[in-house]
């Protein structure tokens, strides 16, 4: 199975036709403002050259946005990281944060698979914490997943077990 992510494009119609300053989408500040008065969340934001493009960054520039309209100034908004779950061709699928660093630079990547039971994963390191997983076919490791990234887990004392597919990635959160 081979998957093409394309990406996303913001509808950028309204911008063309405004005063705003604008990129792939309207261009905000750590405020979410894109000028006096004027704020932007979600797909048509462009923070830091990125649009998201998901909800949960949507959901957190909204509160930003808000929060800064109601006082400028109240509340700073310091990038998301990017999370996407979904079933594919009826694998379970899930990839946090940064996935696609090159293996030449400072990032280690580890993978582990067992094609016959249709179970994958990879994580991306920099110095021996987590950057980033994918997981295809492990269900039940999504919150493990999300956890390990948000907190840029130390896995330096599971390094040879993370290539070993039926290692839970769960034991690492109940070690710490
Ligand atoms: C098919 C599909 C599947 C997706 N699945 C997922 C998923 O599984 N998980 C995930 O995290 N994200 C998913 N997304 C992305 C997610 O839907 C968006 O990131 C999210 O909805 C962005 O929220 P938003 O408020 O910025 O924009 P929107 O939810 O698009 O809301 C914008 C609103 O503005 C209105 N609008 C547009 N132009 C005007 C105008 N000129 N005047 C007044 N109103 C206007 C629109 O009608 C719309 O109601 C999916 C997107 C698509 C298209």
């Amino acid at each position: 199975m081979v998957l093409l992510s394309t990406g996303v494009r913001s509808n950028i119609d309204l911008l063309e036709r405004s005063n705003l300053p604008f990129n792939k989408g309207a261009l905000v500040d750590d405020n979410m403002m894109v000028a006096e008065d004027v704020y932007a969340s979600g797909d048509i934001a462009e923070h830091h050259n990125v649009t998201y493009g998901i909800i949960p960054p949507a959901i957190e520039q909204g509160i930003a946005a808000s929060k800064n309209m109601v006082m400028h100034g109240s509340s700073t908004y310091n990038g998301s990281i990017p999370t996407n779950t979904l079933k594919i061709a009826g694998f379970d699928f899930t990839s946090v944060g940064n996935v696609n660093s090159k293996e030449e630079t400072e990032y280690e990547v580890i993978r582990a698979k067992s094609p016959l039971e249709g179970k994958y994963r990879k994580v991306v390191l920099k110095n021996n914490k987590v950057e980033g997983i994918i997981i295809l076919g492990l269900k039940g490791e999504a919150v493990a997943t999300n956890k390990l990234v948000n907190i840029h887990a130390d896995v330096s004392s599971f390094k040879e077990k993370l290539s070993d597919i039926n290692f839970s990635l769960k034991s690492i959160l109940t070690s710490k």
